[in-house]
């Protein structure tokens, strides 16, 4: 099983302690996030050290003030890592608005036009901006994209016609989740994928306690539920669509 989206870098435990862990409880390959200039190298140290571990470059919606041409010339740098597969994550989040509206959009679309020009994945974060996010995916047109933390369940069907990937994370499991848990019934097989975007949003029965990647496997149990079929047999696909999205070796 593969764990598509985390941030190994910032778990609780150390990366050596947490990937163990992850291994044990059935995890064997990693997507740790790179989304800041001090993430970036985080995650190339850890995907060097450790097996399994593929990393991306980006810079995050909420550090969108630090984009600068110096910025982009550090995701293309990172980008060159061997187990560098996604510029990102990269989009808006009209939530939390932690950067202003402006400068997310310009650095958003930096990311979209490296990602074109690097032949990339893009990992998506859409925070209540649904409508802007997709919008400007539309016009940019990255080669392959992967909606971290799926919540655009008003515009799934959009999603999938572009064939956009939807990746679930811990929030699927939450009792009150019922557009979240239809969206993981909807989606077509083949744009499936499933993370935990550690250490936030825990799924249930670790809610309110730092995730780690091992939980991945909570999230595939509930998922596997709602497609009524088997974890073994939806964990065979994740992983394959993964492989596919991510051009995995
Ligand atoms: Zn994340």
């Amino acid at each position: 099983m593969i764990d598509t989206h985390t941030h190994v870098t910032s778990c609780r435990d150390e990366p050596a302690v947490v990937i163990a862990r992850a291994r044990t409880a059935g995890v064997d390959r990693f997507v740790t996030i790179g989304s800041s200039a001090t993430e970036m190298a985080a995650a190339a140290a850890v995907a060097d050290a450790f097996d399994g571990v593929y990393m991306t470059a980006g810079l995050h919606p909420h550090e969108a003030a630090d984009w600068s041409d110096a910025l982009a010339a550090e995701i293309r740098r990172r980008s060159a890592h061997p187990r560098c597969v996604a510029i990102g994550e990269t989009g808006l989040d009209w939530f939390r608005d932690r950067a202003p509206r402006a400068a997310q959009v310009t650095a958003f679309r930096g990311q979209l036009a490296l990602a074109r020009e690097l032949a990339l994945p893009v990992v998506i974060h859409c925070r209540e901006a649904e409508d802007d996010c997709l919008a400007i995916l539309a016009e940019e047109a990255p080669p392959t994209v992967v909606m971290h933390c799926f919540a655009a369940t008003s515009r799934l069907a959009d999603v999938v016609a572009r064939g956009w990937y939807c990746s679930f994370a811990g929030n699927v499991t939450y009792p009150s989740a019922t557009a979240l848990q239809d969206a993981a019934r909807q989606v077509p097989d083949d744009l499936l994928l499933l993370e935990t975007d550690a250490p936030y949003l825990s799924p249930v029965p670790h809610r309110g306690r730092p995730n780690e990647p091992a939980y991945v496997m909570e999230t595939l149990r509930m998922v596997a539920a709602l497609r009524s079929t088997t974890p073994e047999t939806l964990g065979e696909l994740v992983d394959a669509n993964a492989t596919r999205a991510f051009c995995l070796g």
